[in-house]
């Protein structure tokens, strides 16, 4: 099964993705993540890429969807994955469509103060992309992560400052989107207030009621 999770930055799709992922048994895959470790790795895509990464804009999208398309079909993935980050912009969900039309996109959705409160405290794994938070979710052991050992870093687009320009971002860019997964029937939103657990439960509760807990 093909799932999209959409929603502000801070909203949780990399925790649900991966909790999801986990559950069905079907690839999580990040375009955040494959962007940061294509800068980590200085490759040539992750050196155009980065500026744009750092401040949080969206950069060259047709570069960046056939780098994510092409991830996507080297990894053999087309068939059941779970994908977060993108599309961002219409253009990605058309293209997204065109070769891996997914089943549903699933709508994190929460205020933006809870946004400004959660994001300059997130830590981020380096390697595995696994998130903590200063405030209510701290590693076992200072500054490495629980899953694999790696640094834990403040990402730098996660300042007060860059978050604004990502919500703003996401407000303008994924209106489109989600209008066309609503369109076609695919939008699923989910109340992304509570708990990681209670927001799989409810995620998985969606699934249920459209009959799509097979992963296929
Ligand atoms: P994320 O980890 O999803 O918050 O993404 C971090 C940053 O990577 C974004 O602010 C963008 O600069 C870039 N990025 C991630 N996914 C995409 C995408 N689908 N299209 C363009 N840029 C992206």
């Amino acid at each position: 099964m093909r799932i999209v999770i959409a929603g502000k930055p801070g909203s949780g799709k990399g925790t649900q993705a991966a909790l999801l992922s986990d559950r069905m048994n079907i690839p999580h895959l990040s375009s955040g993540e494959i962007l940061r470790a294509e800068i980590r790795n200085a490759t040539a895509f992750g050196k155009e890429v980065q500026e744009y990464v750092r401040r949080g804009e969206i950069g060259p999208e047709r570069l960046i969807t056939s780098v994510i398309l092409e991830f996507i079909e080297r990894k053999k993935y087309g068939k059941g994955f779970v994908l977060d980050g993108f599309p961002r912009t219409i253009y990605q969900a058309r293209e997204l469509d065109r070769r891996f039309s997914p089943s549903l996109c699933i709508l994190l959705t929460l205020p933006d103060e809870t946004i400004f409160s959660r994001l300059p405290n997130r830590l981020t794994c380096t390697a595995c992309g696994r998130v903590y938070n200063v405030r209510e979710l701290l590693p076992e052991r200072e500054g490495r992560c629980d899953g694999c050992g790696s640094e834990l870093v403040h990402r730098i687009d996660d300042r007060h400052e860059t978050v604004e320009r990502r919500l703003e971002i996401f407000r303008e860019e994924s209106a489109p989107v989600l209008d066309h997964y609503r369109r076609s029937n695919r939008l699923v939103p989910v109340d992304a207030t509570h708990s990681p657990d209670a927001i799989l439960r409810d995620i998985i509760k969606a699934l249920e009621s459209l009959e799509l807990t097979n992963p296929v």
